[in-house]
């Protein structure tokens, strides 16, 4: 399952976005939001960010 971005967790660092190896995650409305077609579930994002707002899901 890809990921996913639990928006009222999401402070917009963008530290998942630089992380993200294929570059699937953009600022939405001041939010991540991850693209499920293009993320290969490596869980990078997951263990990235600060604000524990991203699971696998
Ligand atoms: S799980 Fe990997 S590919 Fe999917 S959004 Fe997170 S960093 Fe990107
Ligand atoms: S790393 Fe977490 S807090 Fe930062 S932009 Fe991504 S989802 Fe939001």
């Amino acid at each position: 399952m890809p990921a996913f971005v639990d928006s009222a967790k999401c402070t917009a660092c963008e530290d998942c976005i630089s992380t993200c190896p294929t570059e699937c995650i953009s600022l939405i409305d001041g939010k991540a939001k991850v693209n499920p077609d293009e993320c290969t579930d490596c869980e990078a994002c997951v263990d990235v960010c600060p604000e524990t707002a991203i699971s696998m899901k």
